[in-house]
C-alpha cells in the first residue's frame, strides 16, 4: 500500500517521486511505501496552509471546537482500525494501541476542542490612569509539528490539536518509521469538516523533509518531539530564523524505591515503567535505584516477574512485550547490551528472540542489568528499549545525587510512604515531572516536558495553547 501526502484536503503522491519502504517490525517485512517528500512538497503544503490561514484564524472558536470534537468522535468510532494499523506499523502490542495510543489521540482532540473555549484574552485596568489594558492571544500563522515513532498518533495529535484549536494552520510530519495512522487521520479531518489546507500532513525522512520544514522562512513555530541530538540540530537551524520552538527530547529517568513503599504496587508498576511499549517510552524508568535494605528482595522478585513476561507477536493477547520498532533500533539496543556486559552484570534477558513463525521480526528479551555505579555509559545514555539497570543506595542524599547526575531531566518516580521525604525529593529532583507511588498517570491539563537535555518548553493544557499563540498587549486611554 502506498501512503500519500495530505495537502490542501487531498491525498497526493510526492512531487519528489521518491519513496521509502514501510516495514512491519513483527515480521521484518516491507508492507508498503511512504513518500520521502522534498522541498517542493513542503512548499505545496505551505501554499495551502498560508491560503487557509486568514479564514481559519477568523473562524469562531465554537466552530473550531466543534470540528476538533468531531474528529475525536470519528477516531473513537474507528478505534479498532486505527489500533490495528498502529500496532502493525510500530510493533507495539495491539492491546496497548487500543487502550492507550488511539484513545489518547482521540482525547487530545476532545481536550483541546474544549480547552480553546476557556482560553481567552485577559484585561486589566491601568492603576492610577484612565486606561484599560487587554492582552490578545493571536494564532502564529503556519506552524510545523514533527513527531517520533514510539507513540505515533498519540504524540502527533498532542501537537496538532492545540495548534489547530488556537487558529493556526499546520504542516505536520510524522516519523517516517510509523506514518500509517497519521496518513489515516487526513480522511477523518475531511469527514469532520476541517477546511482544506488547515492541516497538511507531509511524509518523509528527518534529514530531508523535516529539515526543509524547519528551514522554511515563513513557518513561525516548530513543535518537535524526538531525540536530543535532533532537537539540538533543529535549534541550530531555527535560531537564526527566530522561530518559536518547543522541544520534547530524550530521557534517562530514575525510579527510586525506598523500603517503606507499598511493595506489591511498586513491583507491578516498576515492571510496567520498565518494559511498557518495549521500553520505548521517553518516560520509562530506566535507572532503578533501590534502598539497600530492600535490594536483595526486590532483585529476586523483579527478576522472577521479568522472566514471566511474554515476548511475542503484537496482535496476540498474551503478548506483554511486542516487537522493537526497526532493525536499526534493535541493533542500537543490542549494542548497548554489549557495553553492559563490560560495565555491569546481566541478571536476566540480553538476547534477541527468534520466534519461529516470524523469524525475521525484531524481538528482544526484557533485560535487567545490575550496575554498581551511576557513572557508566548504560546509566548515562538513553537506550530506549526493554533494558533497565538496578543498583542499591544507602541514603536519601546518595540517591538524589545519582538521580540528578544525568544530562537528562524528563521524569522521575519515587516510591515511599514518607510524606516529608517524598516532598523533599520531589522538589529537589531535576525533572519536569515527578511521580510519587505511581507512574505515567497523566492529566492533560498539567504541564509536560523536561529540563536539561530533555527539552525546552512545556506541552499540555494551557502551555500548548500559549505556545501556539502570541501575546499582544493593547492599552487604551479613555
Ligand atoms: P528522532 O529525533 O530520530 O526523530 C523524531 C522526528 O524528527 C522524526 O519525525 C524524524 O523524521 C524527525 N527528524 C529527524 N531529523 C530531523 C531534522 N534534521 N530536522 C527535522 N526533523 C528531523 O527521534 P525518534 O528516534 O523518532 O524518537 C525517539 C526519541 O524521541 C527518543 O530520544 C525519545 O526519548 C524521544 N521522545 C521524547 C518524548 C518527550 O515527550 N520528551 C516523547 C517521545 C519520544
Amino acid at each position: 500500500m502506498k501512503i500519500k501526502n495530505f495537502i490542501n484536503g487531498a491525498f497526493q503522491e510526492p512531487l519528489s517521486k521518491d519513496w521509502l519502504d514501510n516495514i512491519n517490525p513483527a515480521y521484518g517485512k516491507v508492507y508498503g511505501q511512504t513518500p520521502n517528500s522534498s522541498k517542493e512538497d513542503i512548499e505545496l503544503a505551505y501554499q495551502a496552509a498560508e491560503k487557509a490561514f486568514p479564514s481559519w484564524s477568523q473562524t469562531s472558536i465554537e466552530k473550531r471546537s466543534r470540528i476538533l470534537i468531531r474528529i475525536s468522535e470519528l477516531l473513537e468510532a474507528q478505534l479498532d482500525k486505527f489500533g490495528e494499523a498502529e500496532s502493525k506499523d510500530n510493533g507495539k502490542p495491539l492491546s496497548l494501541a487500543k487502550t492507550i495510543d488511539i484513545p489518547r489521540a482521540a482525547s487530545n482532540f476532545r481536550f483541546y476542542g474544549n480547552a480553546i473555549t476557556q482560553f481567552s484574552s485577559e484585561s486589566h485596568d491601568s492603576i492610577g490612569e484612565n486606561a484599560i489594558n487587554y492582552t490578545l492571544r493571536q494564532p502564529l500563522g503556519v506552524v510545523g509539528c514533527i513527531s517520533p515513532w514510539n507513540l505515533p498518533l498519540y504524540l502527533f495529535t498532542w501537537k496538532i490539536a492545540p495548534a489547530l484549536a488556537a487558529g493556526n494552520c499546520v504542516i505536520a510530519k510524522p516519523s517516517e518509521i510509523t506514518p500509517m495512522t497519521a496518513y489515516m487521520l487526513g480522511e477523518l479531518c475531511n469527514e469532520a469538516g476541517l477546511p482544506k489546507g488547515v492541516l497538511n500532513i507531509v511524509h518523509g525522512l528527518g534529514e530531508t523533509t523535516g529539515q526543509v520544514l524547519i528551514e522554511h522562512p515563513e513557518i513561525k513555530a516548530i513543535s518537535f518531539t524526538g531525540g536530543t541530538s535532533t532537537g539540538a540540530q533543529i535549534a541550530r537551524t531555527a535560531a537564526p530564523l527566530f522561530k518559536k520552538l518547543s522541544l520534547e527530547l530524550g530521557g534517562k529517568n530514575p525510579n527510586i524505591i525506598f523500603s517503606d513503599c507499598d511493595y506489591e504496587s511498586m513491583l507491578e508498576t516498576t515492571l510496567r515503567s520498565s518494559f511498557a511499549n518495549q521500553g520505548q517510552i521517553c518516560l520509562c524508568g530506566s535507572r532503578i535505584f533501590v534502598e539497600a535494605s530492600l535490594y536483595q528482595k526486590f532483585k529476586t522478585d523483579f527478576i522472577k516477574k521479568v522472566k514471566q513476561l511474554k515476548v511475542g507477536h503484537p496482535s496476540q493477547e498474551s503478548t506483554d512485550v511486542g516487537a522493537i520498532v526497526s532493525k536499526s533500533h534493535l541493533e542500537k539496543v543490542l549494542n548497548y547490551i554489549e557495553i553492559a556486559k563490560t560495565e555491569g552484570k546481566i541478571l536476566v534477558g540480553g538476547n534477541q528472540v527468534v520466534i519461529p513463525s516470524f523469524k525475521n521480526g525484531y524481538y528482544l528479551e526484557p533485560t535487567v542489568i545490575e550496575v554498581n555505579s551511576n557513572n557508566c555509559t548504560i546509566n548515562q545514555e538513553e537506550i530506549f528499549g526493554p533494558v533497565v539497570t538496578i543498583m542499591p543506595f544507602e541514603t536519601e542524599e546518595d540517591v538524589l545525587k545519582m538521580a540528578n547526575d544525568s544530562n537528562y531531566g524528563l521524569s522521575a518516580t519515587l516510591w515511599t510512604n514518607n510524606l516529608k521525604r517524598s516532598m523533599r525529593l520531589s522538589h529537589q529532583l531535576e525533572a519536569g515531572i515527578v511521580w510519587v507511588n505511581t507512574w505515567m498517570l497523566r492529566d492533560l491539563r498539567t504541564p509536560f516536558g523536561g529540563t536539561k537535555a530533555s527539552g525546552v518548553g512545556r506541552e499540555g493544557g494551557l502551555e500548548s495553547l500559549r505556545f501556539f499563540t502570541k501575546a499582544k498587549n493593547v492599552c487604551i486611554k479613555y
